[in-house]
């Protein structure tokens, strides 16, 4: 086929553009793929699982502790009655009886409070280890939205580089005659259309032409196109 030494050589340019627009697109396929922010994502779901774990154990705690300081209340009541009872009594039996269940209650006070302070103590350590839960939240919640944006960023710039890239081929593609740029496109689709012929080295599939094939190029007159025996690219001898 026919087509001018300077037309060949815009296929190369063209070329250098089909490779930009193919390292972009990957580019942005990985961008949007977000492999860091699902790892990221995961993390956060980990640390909110372990947060929201120790703040149910956090209320569960203030409940029970709640519950035994309602009975501390009720015992130490009753303490007092009894005494007031105790006071007033003048029968023997009746003293008796009295001081026999002051000293049952004055121990259920005893073991409600031992209960009430190991309780106590529980929540401390778990109130302590819901903060730190809460602050790895916050801080792995940050990372999430930094690399968000950072991946929003990087996505802005790969898609207008891309763009730009489509701009300037199709500029290079307007200038060549349609035959020359209908076979470039359809080998195009298939893998890198044209390439320099270095020594007998073809560009595209790198691979040395055969000393026959490489003979049969170079016979090839400068106004038609040459191709690789090997992977059909256009061969440009300049
Ligand atoms: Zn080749």
């Amino acid at each position: 086929m026919k087509a001018l030494p300077a037309m060949q050589a815009l296929l190369l340019d063209v070329a250098d553009f089909d490779l930009e627009i193919a390292r972009g697109q990957q580019e942005v396929s990985r961008l949007l793929k977000g492999e860091h922010i699902a790892l990221l994502r995961d993390e956060l779901a980990v640390v909110n699982e372990q947060f929201l774990a120790l703040r149910n154990s956090e209320e569960n705690l203030q409940q029970e502790i709640r519950k035994v300081s309602g009975d501390l209340d009720s015992v130490e009541k009753r303490i007092a009655h009894d005494q007031v009872l105790l006071n007033a009594s003048t029968s023997s039996k009746d003293i008796d009886g009295i001081e026999h269940e002051l000293r049952s209650l004055r121990q259920r006070k005893s073991d409600l409070e031992d209960t009430e302070l190991g309780l106590l103590e529980q929540l401390d350590s778990v109130r302590a280890a819901r903060l730190d839960a809460e602050d790895n939240k916050a801080k792995a919640s940050a990372a999430l939205n930094d690399q968000e944006s950072s991946v929003e960023a990087l996505l802005v710039k790969a898609r207008s580089s891309l763009s730009l890239s489509q701009q300037q081929r199709a500029t290079k593609v307007a200038l060549l005659p349609a035959e020359l740029s209908a076979v470039y496109e359809r080998l195009a689709s298939r893998g890198v259309a044209a390439a320099r012929l270095t020594a007998r080295d073809c560009g595209a599939c790198r691979i040395a032409l055969t000393a026959a094939a490489y003979d049969d190029v170079v016979a090839t007159p400068a106004d038609e196109i040459a191709t690789c025996p090997n992977c059909q690219a256009i061969l440009i001898r300049q």
